[in-house]
C-alpha cells in the first residue's frame, strides 16, 4: 500500500466537490488502506479526505486515538458518503491541515455532532462525535464540499499563524 502525494493550498483540485461512492469493491479497499497508511505518515494525522490524494469522491478517515491530546474517540473511523444530521455547541478551536501544512487557524465548530455514512461494506453507519473528534469529523467532511479551514476563520490576520513545529 504506498503513501499517496498530499495536494497543497492553493491548489484548484481542493476546491473540487467530491463525488458519491457507489461501487463498494476491492478498489475501495485499496483506497481506504492507502489513505490510513497516508494519514499515519503524515505530521499530527488525525485525519484524510480522499480529495487531498487526488480522488474526488466521498471518502474520509478520521482516527482520534493518537491525538497528542487525548480525547473521547471511536478509534479509526472509515467514513464513505458521509453527512453531518445534527449539530449541537460552538467553540473556537486550533486546526491544522496536511493540505495547509505550514499554518494552523482558529476555527469555529460545533462541540457535537452526528454523522451518518457508510462503512467499506456498504452498510448505514451513524456516530455520534463530541469534542476534538467533532472537531476533526467537520474539517475532514469539509474537504468533500472543497472546503479549508482557512476558508472558515473569521480574521486572516487575527486567526491564522505559522506553525512553529508539528505535533
Ligand atoms: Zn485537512
Amino acid at each position: 500500500m504506498p503513501i499517496l502525494p498530499i495536494l497543497t493550498y492553493p491548489d484548484p483540485r481542493l476546491k473540487r466537490i467530491a463525488e458519491p461512492v457507489t461501487d463498494f469493491g476491492p478498489d475501495l479497499a485499496a483506497l481506504l488502506g492507502d489513505l490510513a497508511e497516508t494519514m499515519a505518515a503524515g505530521p499530527g494525522g488525525v485525519g484524510i479526505a480522499a480529495p487531498q490524494v487526488d480522488r474526488c469522491v466521498r471518502i474520509c478517515l478520521v482516527d482520534c486515538s493518537k491525538s497528542r491530546r487525548p480525547c473521547v474517540n471511536h478509534g479509526l473511523l472509515e467514513l464513505i458518503n458521509p453527512e453531518i444530521v445534527e449539530w449541537s455547541g460552538m467553540e473556537v478551536g486550533r486546526e491544522g491541515c496536511m493540505s495547509l501544512p505550514d499554518f494552523t487557524a482558529n476555527v469555529v465548530r460545533a462541540t457535537e455532532v452526528v454523522c451518518q455514512y457508510q462503512d467499506r461494506e456498504g452498510n448505514e453507519q451513524v456516530a455520534h462525535a463530541e469534542g476534538f473528534e467533532a472537531r476533526a469529523l467537520q474539517h475532514e467532511l469539509d474537504h468533500l464540499e472543497g472546503t479549508l479551514f482557512i476558508d472558515r476563520v473569521v480574521s486572516k490576520k487575527r486567526d491564522v499563524f505559522p506553525r512553529k513545529r508539528y505535533r
